[in-house]
């Protein structure tokens, strides 16, 4: 068959839609999307013929081709209404991973997501009857688990620290450490971040040693206060020198300056008293004197994306007076999982069984190595020829920034590829492809020619064990 006659070949768009093999599609997913999907598929294979496409042609030219087709547009479509964000085993041995989603939230908070779902009373104060205030859910619980006087809660940390900054120190100067002038993944970069606030970064210090004098020293009639960053995701060691917050508080003071804590992860708890390394807690920082603490909702503290300001009275009602703040306000979603998660903090006995993230945590190493006992022989029978399975010992890390060089004692399968077409690499990049396109996909890491499957954050056993029968 001839170019020509293969594109005449091909069957216009109504007929495509009024195939009765297709007849259920428009009900279901309405004309519109159907015409689409059929128009993109035949131009798909329009294109394909005239770039001389030996697969298309022989495929048009097939008996089976209109069936094909239809087939076609059907998966289109089912991919295109399918939910884009699927829910995963996190086995990458990252806690709170932030490409993974962070912090999975307790029963609780979803339940209360799904009631805030309709028209609720997010901004409306029912005994009087009017308007109210979206920040009255969770001031008081704020306040009441920091010991803080306000509290007010923006989309993520990264814009509670612009927020902060242009509402406090806008055409004007901010003094911070160099050696707390950190990136984040993804582009949160304190310079740029003071470039968009509208602050002029006035570093002070070297990289790894800064002094009290060299805060004094930077302090001028142009300065709008003093900042320090937590430096979460690095650590200075040797011979280094930082200058604590007590000691900034009071310089501030002494300067008439406000003084802010980007404290990043900022946990609520000691994470001591969980056998975890200690991380600053937020009542710290402002114990020390700070007067604006700024961290994430779903770092350490285990809920929902949410950037959360808390300190003086004064200070918050400023920064809530920034128009930014609208710009940069949280939705009732959040609002009310936030809500239930600093509930649960409330009562800090209980907090490790009832918060997912101090679960995956503070889970014993003899919990997660009697899970790998469990799995072993049901993954290697999956797994069958295709790798070689056995158990390992590992390392889990916190993740998002927090606590870098602390490792988590933990236990994973390790997964070796037995044949190598094309060599180790790809043979171990084929089999993490495969885990990836199981219905719950899962996500391991590669490490020394093994793909590791960490087991820390593996709840529903019988369900990954079940859907590894589709893997081979
Ligand atoms: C993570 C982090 C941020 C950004 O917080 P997001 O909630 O991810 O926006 C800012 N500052 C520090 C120190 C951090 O660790």
């Amino acid at each position: 068959m001839a170019q020509n006659q293969r594109l005449r070949s091909l069957p216009s768009v109504d007929r495509v839609l009024n195939a009765p093999e297709l007849s259920g599609l428009v009900g279901q997913y309405g004309a519109q999307a159907c015409k689409l999907a059929a128009q993109g598929e035949l131009a798909r294979l329009r294109k394909a013929l005239r770039d001389g496409d030996g697969d298309v042609e022989a495929l048009v030219s097939g008996a089976d081709f209109q069936g094909r087709l239809y087939t076609a547009v059907q998966r289109k479509l089912a991919a295109e209404f399918s939910a884009s964000l699927k829910p995963v085993f996190n086995l990458s041995g990252t806690v709170v991973h932030t490409n993974l989603g962070r912090s999975a939230l307790p029963a609780e908070a979803v339940e209360a997501m799904a009631t805030a779902a309709g028209a609720c009373n997010l901004e409306y104060d029912l005994e009087a009857g009017h308007r109210g205030d979206r920040d009255h859910h969770l001031e008081a619980t704020l306040c009441e688990l920091t010991g803080a006087r306000a509290a007010t809660v923006v989309n993520n940390n990264a814009a509670a620290v612009l927020l902060v900054l242009n509402t406090l120190a806008t055409g004007r100067e901010v003094v911070i450490s160099r050696g707390e002038l950190v990136e984040i993944g993804g582009s949160f970069r304190m310079p740029e971040i003071m470039q968009s606030a509208n602050c002029i970064l006035r570093e002070t210090g070297t990289t790894n040693r800064t002094h009290l004098r060299d805060y004094e020293n930077a302090i001028n009639e142009r300065t709008a206060l003093l900042m320090k960053v937590h430096t979460s995701n690095y650590e200075v060691r040797g011979f280094t020198n930082s200058v604590s917050g007590q000691e900034l508080s009071q310089l501030a003071r002494e300067n008439g300056l406000p003084f802010v804590h980007d404290l990043g992860s900022g946990t609520l708890v000691d994470l001591v008293r969980y056998g975890l390394p200690h991380e600053p807690t937020v009542n710290e920082a402002l114990a020390e004197g700070v007067d604006l603490v700024t961290f994430s909702g779903d770092k350490l503290l285990g809920g929902p994306q949410a950037g959360i300001i808390v300190g003086g009275r004064e200070l918050v009602d400023r920064v809530r007076r920034n128009p930014l703040k609208r710009a940069l306000r949280v939705d009732k979603i959040t609002i009310a999982a936030l809500r239930e998660v600093l509930n649960l903090y409330k009562d800090p006995q209980r907090l490790s069984s009832r918060l997912p993230m101090l679960a995956d945590l503070t889970r014993s190493a003899a919990e997660i190595l009697a899970l790998g006992e469990r799995l072993l022989k049901p993954v290697a029978e999956a797994f069958g020829p295709a790798a070689c399975v056995a158990l390992t010992e590992c390392n889990s890390q916190i993740g998002s920034g927090a606590l870098p060089l602390e490792r988590l004692e933990s236990t994973a399968l390790q997964l070796t590829p037995i044949a190598e077409k094309g060599g180790k690499d790809a043979a171990l990049q084929l089999l993490a492809g495969r885990l990836r396109e199981l219905p719950r996909p899962v996500i391991g890491r590669i490490r020394d020619g093994g793909l590791l499957l960490d087991l820390r954050c593996l709840r529903d056993e019988e369900e990954f064990v079940a859907q590894l029968r589709e893997v081979v």
